[in-house]
């Protein structure tokens, strides 16, 4: 589009008032909403903090938390290695080594040998899970990652099957998902 274009529309800047030019209505809206908080936990209504952990939060059902390796009806893992997520993923923190399927494993070519996560890189945008075709990975409602190093915040195929197995109660995840199990085996297991 060329800047003479005639089907080019022109915005003026909105006028300001000198209030304005303050930031004062939206100080006074800012203080408005911390004093409706302010009266409302102490005439009694819920408070919007938990004491965690010995209240444990529960988040929203689209609550994109750890990743799971799903499994299928035999026990395997579901993924077929066709890289998809890796290719959606846009902090690139999947990587993935495919091999050939076992020839007990007749509906599949491949499978993966390895299968990595970075969960300090991942920002947790879903992708992969909408990439995947086969429903093989998915985002649970896990949100107490502990790590003591760097390295135990990269999950191998083994930690993200045992999401699965943790979290396998909770199905289906994709739509609707429920709240996550903060069971005590639930944070061992992360941690
Ligand atoms: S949630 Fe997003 S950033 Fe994280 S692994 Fe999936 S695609 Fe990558
Ligand atoms: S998890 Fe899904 S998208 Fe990723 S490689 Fe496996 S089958 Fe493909």
């Amino acid at each position: 589009m060329r800047v003479d274009d005639p089907k080019l529309k022109r915005l003026e800047p909105p006028k300001l008032t000198l209030a304005d030019k303050f930031y004062l209505p939206r100080i006074a809206e800012g203080l408005g909403v911390t004093a409706r908080h302010i009266g409302g936990v102490m005439f009694g209504h819920k408070a919007i903090t938990v004491q965690y952990p010995e209240e444990q939060h529960v988040p929203s059902s689209n609550y994109r938390g750890v990743h799971r390796l799903n499994k299928d009806e035999q026990g395997r893992v579901k993924c077929v290695a066709c890289m998809l997520c890796a290719t959606a993923c846009p902090a690139h923190c999947i990587d993935i080594v495919g091999a050939s399927a076992p020839p007990s494993w007749p509906d599949r070519e491949k499978y993966p040998e390895s299968f990595i996560i970075d969960e300090l890189r991942c920002i947790y945008c879903g992708m992969c899970e909408e990439a995947c075709p086969v429903e093989a990975i998915e985002l649970t409602g896990l949100y107490d990652l502990t790590g003591l190093s760097r390295e135990q915040m990269i999950f191998d195929k083994a930690k993200l099957l045992s999401v699965f197995d943790t979290t396998r109660d909770q199905e289906p995840l994709r739509y609707g998902r429920p709240p996550a199990d903060h069971s005590p085996e639930t944070k061992i297991l992360l941690s």
